[in-house]
């Protein structure tokens, strides 16, 4: 099989793209290399097992003619090239929009015109400032105002989710939609704000934990290995056709709390700062109080569900960033 991913340079993608190599498919990548990077993804390409199995066109997915020529070639798209993190969105909060927006437009109408199967990451920043746990599909959606620039992340992935529903509806197109929640793992970096790579890079410095808010918000990790396994599950499920659905891990923590776990499991002597929102993101911020999802449709769908334990996460991404 041809597999196409879009972001495949970046965090999640080159893991998914590892995982169909290492199976024996074809993999074709796009990536601008905004938030990607060839350090993730150079390992494949130099693997003489993966010789004439790896493509890789540094470029984006507005480029038509590009996406033409890609989108005809492969069987399935995974479409996970957008602007990512919180920071990247107040940073660039128009690039991040056009890139959500626009770029999501174009595959959908490429595999349209193509009629190929496409899996369109989504964001469990989607469902908005609930406190509720945990959340299920078919929950309301709650944003703050327009004012709020952080909302505009969660609003065009929205507009993504309903322009590949109406692909569904309105032309047959099979679309799979998955949420994710807070995925981490080896090769994800702090550099966009991430917490845990951010967290772990200070605490191997011994450098104060950097906190935002009290720390009471809480948040469910998953580990990318996990995530890869959902998703590849999801694109061959014909029951995940015309369905939206969470992807998501086992073990809320208040980021207060993760900080302390790192300290204690890198044997840091870090203290922990409290750094206010207003500080950290400007005055117009706010953060989401409580993300915990529900995986029981992603079970019933794929018989699969993530289940590693943050400890297990947290090795793994401390073994990582140790190692560099
Ligand atoms: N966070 C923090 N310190 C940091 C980076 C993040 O306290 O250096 C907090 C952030 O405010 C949020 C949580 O950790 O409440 C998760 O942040 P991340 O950007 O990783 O993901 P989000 O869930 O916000 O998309």
């Amino acid at each position: 099989m041809r597999v196409l991913i879009t972001g495949g340079a970046g965090f999640i993608g080159s893991h998914l793209a590892e995982a169909y190599l290492e199976r024996g498919d074809d993999v074709y990548i796009i990536d601008d290399l905004s938030t990607g990077s060839m350090d993730n993804i150079r390992f494949l390409q130099e693997d003489p097992r993966y010789r004439n199995k790896i493509f890789v066109h540094i470029n984006t997915i507005l480029n038509h003619d590009m996406m033409l020529e890609l989108t005809g070639i492969c069987d399935v798209v995974y479409h996970l090239a957008a602007a990512v993190g919180v920071k990247t969105i107040l940073d660039k909060p128009l690039e991040s929009i056009v890139t959500n927006i626009q770029g999501t437009e174009k595959v959908l109408e490429m595999c349209n015109k193509f009629k190929k199967r496409v899996l369109i990451a989504s964001t469990s920043e989607v469902y908005g400032k609930h406190t509720h746990a945990p959340l299920v599909e078919t929950d309301n959606i709650i944003y703050g105002p327009s004012s709020k620039f952080r909302w505009s992340y969660a609003a065009s992935k929205l507009m993504d989710e309903f322009t590949a529903l109406a692909h569904y509806r309105t032309n047959g197109l099979e679309v799979i939609i998955a949420r994710l929640f807070n995925t981490v793992g080896p090769r994800q970096t702090g550099a966009y704000g991430m917490v845990i790579p951010s967290f772990v890079a200070q605490a191997l410095k011994n450098e104060p934990i950097t906190v935002f808010g009290d720390g009471t918000q809480t948040r469910t990790f998953t580990y990318v290995k996990e995530v890869v396994t959902a998703l590849m599950k999801l694109m061959a499920s014909d029951q995940a056709i015309g369905e939206v659905i969470n992807v998501g891990g086992v073990e809320e923590i208040s980021i207060l709390d993760l900080a302390q776990r790192i300290i204690d499991m890198t044997g840091s002597t870090s203290t922990i700062q409290l750094i206010p929102y207003a500080e950290a993101f400007g005055k117009d911020f706010e953060d989401m109080q409580r993300r915990v999802p529900s995986t029981q449709k992603l079970e019933q769908v794929t018989g699969f569900a993530p289940d590693k334990s943050l400890d297990f996460i947290l090795s793994k991404v401390i073994e990582y960033i140790n190692r560099r």
